[in-house]
């Protein structure tokens, strides 16, 4: 979740919205770490998590990364929770909460869907005061 969070606070000083992510493989190595470039690479899918999966997968050699572990600093919105789904992530942890546009907790809640394959196991709140902190900085600046 340390290097996560400073995914977030890389991605701040970038413009960027302050969420960083990084995979773990079965072994406990860091697989990928990234931060959100939506801005720098004009595409509204380049969410930490969704980069991160590329990277691990690019890294791995493979389509899915089962046993593998995601964390981020925010809760995943629903294309980042689908994405997680579909590369059999084992388990995510996430920091702040989001109720805005979380998928995972609340709105869609998309791994209570029937149609979900695959759920991860869920821990949420993990470091979720730094990880809010970044995006209440973030946001303020910005207003
Ligand atoms: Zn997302």
């Amino acid at each position: 979740m340390h290097e996560a969070l400073s995914e977030a606070r890389a991605a701040a000083s970038r413009g960027e919205v302050p969420v960083g992510a990084v995979v773990v493989g079965p072994d406990g190595a860091v697989l990928a770490t990234a931060g959100n470039r939506t801005r720098e690479l004009n595409d509204p899918t380049a969410h930490a998590e969704v980069l991160a999966i590329r990277a691990a997968c690019a890294a791995l050699g493979a389509e899915r990364l089962p046993g593998c572990d995601l964390y981020v600093t925010l809760e995943p919105c629903p294309m980042c929770a689908a994405a997680i789904s579909f590369a059999r992530i084992a388990r995510l942890y996430y920091g702040a909460a989001d109720p805005k546009s979380g998928g995972v907790a609340q709105g869609p809640r998309l791994y209570s869907h029937a149609q979900c394959h695959h759920a991860p196991e869920v821990y949420d709140g993990i470091n979720a005061a730094p990880s809010e902190a970044l995006l209440r900085d973030f946001f303020r600046e910005r207003r």
